[in-house]
C-alpha cells in the first residue's frame, strides 16, 4: 500500500511517535511525506520514505496531486487545529481529495493509531475492499 505521512509542527513529535510504534508495519509499505515531516521521521526510525516537498511550499498540492491520481491508499495528517496555517488552502484541498476519492485519512494520533492496528492485524484489507 501506498501511505502518506504528514504532520503540522505541533504534531510532529505525535506523528513520530505514532511512526515509533508501528514501524514494522510502516516498513511493509511505500511510503511518502512531506518534507520536513519525512526527514525527521526518517531522522528518528530509519524507515525509507520518499520525500515531497515542504507541505507549505508545495507538498500539500504534491500529496493532493497524488490523491487526484488515485495514487495513494492511505493519508496520516495530523493536523494542528489550533493554530492558523499560512498554506490551509492547500491543507483543505489534500483532505478534500481524500474524500473524493475514499481513500482513508487520519487527522489525529488517535484515529492513525487505529488505521495502523486494522493494517497490522491484515483487517484493514477487508474493510476497504
Ligand atoms: P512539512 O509539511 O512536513 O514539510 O512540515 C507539513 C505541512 O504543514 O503540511
Amino acid at each position: 500500500m501506498k501511505i502518506a505521512l504528514i504532520a503540522h509542527d505541533k504534531k510532529k513529535s505525535e506523528i513520530i511517535e505514532v511512526a515509533k510504534k508501528y514501524r514494522d508495519v510502516l516498513a511493509e509499505h511505500e511510503l511518502y511525506a512531506t518534507g520536513t515531516t519525512g526527514t525527521m521521521i526518517m531522522g528518528e526510525t530509519k524507515l525509507d520514505i520518499f520525500r515531497l516537498k515542504s507541505g507549505p511550499l508545495g507538498g500539500d498540492q504534491q500529496i493532493g496531486a497524488m490523491l487526484a491520481n488515485g495514487e495513494l491508499d492511505l493519508v496520516i495528517f495530523l493536523r494542528d487545529p489550533l493554530t492558523a496555517q499560512p498554506h490551509e488552502p492547500d491543507v483543505s484541498a489534500l483532505l478534500r481529495l481524500c474524500d473524493v476519492q475514499r481513500i482513508p485519512l487520519a487527522t489525529n494520533a488517535t484515529s492513525a493509531v487505529i488505521m495502523l492496528e486494522a493494517l497490522k492485524n491484515k483487517t484493514f484489507y477487508q474493510m476497504v475492499k
